[in-house]
């Protein structure tokens, strides 16, 4: 099952507890080394703008390059990097990749839509923003480049360290963007609290879009929401016209999603952006 892109844990050779245990611990000790290996890569997802079509954004999304299961997806490695310290490597790992990536891009004179990466709850702490400006520097790139998904969950642990750390972060002009919205436990109260910048609608409900009631009625009122507080909306994992043409009609501003791309390799991502590709709405 490696590789096809679902989340599914891989069942490994055996359900014996011992060799699942054995097979985890294995697992663990691999993606220790898989980052001095050179291992992981991002991917890279267009976010298509609904007044043209064209590319306005990306989403870089992690894969390992696994010795023996071959291209991972991050269902298969990250809840297992957040049960250690691994995540954090992780975490620092994905982004001086995404500023290296992004530096790359500039440096070739490529006018590059800003790239997206999401932050581990773990990864927030008081220091994030210290951190992220120093690679910004070091690569020289400027904030308007790299913009934050973050998620729910982050916001209900330590709502008052959270806020502080996140306007710390939107006063550097990094955007911010709440991902899988709707599916979490946080209030509607902590919406005006956060300075969130895009709200994206959480592929769960774009699902139903257009035939279910329930969940045309919750995407509804998201961007209805959304765009009374001015946020910009994204809808993720828009897989037919239906559902496109439904959220149009709704007003979001990007969608992302299968109908339009996968997730690429840098290089093809750059291809789609350096020929200008309208992705057709
Ligand atoms: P996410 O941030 O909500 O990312 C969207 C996920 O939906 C991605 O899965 C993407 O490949 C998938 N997707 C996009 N369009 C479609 C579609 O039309 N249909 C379907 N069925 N799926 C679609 P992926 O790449 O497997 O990543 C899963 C999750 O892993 C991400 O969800 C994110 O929470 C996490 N993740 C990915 N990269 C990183 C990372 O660098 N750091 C951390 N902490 N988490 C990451
Ligand atoms: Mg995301
Ligand atoms: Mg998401
Ligand atoms: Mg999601």
């Amino acid at each position: 099952r490696a590789g096809t892109g679902h989340d599914a844990p891989i069942v490994f050779f055996s359900e014996d507890m011992n060799q699942k245990a054995t097979e985890r611990f294995r697992l663990e000790g691999e993606l220790r080394q898989a980052i001095a290996h050179g291992q992981l890569e991002l991917f890279h997802q267009p976010k298509v703008s609904l007044r043209n079509g064209r590319i306005v954004g990306a989403e870089a999304l992690l894969r390992w390059n696994h010795p023996r299961h071959g291209l991972l997806t991050p269902g298969h490695f990250i809840p297992l990097a957040e049960d250690t310290s691994l995540i954090l490597e992780l975490g620092e790992w994905v982004l001086a990749e995404a500023c290296r990536q992004i530096m790359l891009w500039r440096s070739t004179g490529l006018d590059m839509p800003p790239l997206a990466i999401n932050l581990s709850a773990r990864q927030f702490d008081r220091h994030l923003p210290k951190r992220i400006e120093r690679l910004l520097d070091s690569f020289r790139i400027s904030p308007q480049h790299l913009k934050l998904e973050i998620t729910e969950s982050l916001m209900v642990r330590n709502p008052d360290e959270v806020i502080h750390i996140m306007n710390e972060l939107a006063a550097m002009g990094l955007g911010i963007a709440l991902d899988d919205f709707g599916t979490g436990y946080s209030s509607l109260a902590y919406l005006k609290r956060f300075p969130i910048t895009t709200l994206k609608i959480d592929r769960s409900f774009v699902i139903g879009v257009p035939h279910q009631p329930n969940d045309c009625a919750i995407a509804q009122a998201i961007v209805t929401m959304g765009k009374q507080l001015r946020q910009e909306i994204v809808a993720e994992g828009v897989e037919n016209r239906e559902q496109m043409h439904y959220l149009r009609q709704l007003g979001c501003d990007q969608l992302q999603g299968y109908l339009f791309s996968q997730p690429l390799p840098a290089s093809q991502y750059e291809r789609l952006v350096r020929d200008d590709v309208r992705l057709a709405l």
